[in-house]
């Protein structure tokens, strides 16, 4: 999954504590594919660090903070993957390239058909398509191409999954 406009409300290149915001039910979301058996990884586009807004430090205190707070629902995080180049810098691991899905395979044991990749931009669901990640979910933007399903907010997805348990 993506984390800036999926776990949190994307201001543009949070990285404090106190600037992250919980999207409304982004933990029973989580909890939905934790509890089917799936494991949950972050694989997020930080090029703040690319561009010197804040630092690889700073990445990490707010990802062990908010690893922390899924771990207080006893949900677990498995890992949080990020690519901390520019653009410009034309790496393999900046979404919709699939270096940090590279990453994961060689961490976990992974059946990318049947993994789900979760995002508000049109490079998540390239992403999922690059990596051939079998079922791709966009949330909010109505011009995204090529997803599987699309949902205006985590909560309608939530909603969804609730209604089509057989789905996961
Ligand atoms: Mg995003
Ligand atoms: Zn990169």
């Amino acid at each position: 999954m993506d984390r800036d406009g999926i776990i949190n409300i994307d201001y543009s290149y949070t990285y404090k504590i106190d600037e992250f915001k919980f999207v409304p039910y982004i933990f029973e979301l989580v909890n939905i594919f934790a509890l089917a058996g799936y494991k949950i990884i972050v694989v997020t586009n930080q090029s703040g660090i690319g561009r010197g807004y804040y630092t690889e430090d700073d990445f990490d205190i707010l990802s062990e903070w908010m690893v922390g707070e899924f771990a207080k629902k006893d949900i677990t995080i498995s890992k949080v993957l990020h690519c901390p180049h520019l653009p410009l810098d034309n790496c393999n691991c900046r979404k919709p390239n699939i270096g940090m899905i590279e990453q994961a395979l060689t961490i976990f044991d992974i059946d990318l058909g049947s993994s789900w990749m979760i995002g508000d931009k049109q490079s998540d669901i390239d992403l999922a398509r690059n990596a051939s990640i079998g079922t791709s979910i966009a949330i909010g933007d109505d011009n995204i191409k090529n997803a599987s399903l699309s949902f205006d907010t985590i909560e309608k997805m939530v909603q969804y999954l609730q209604l089509n348990k057989g789905i996961l």
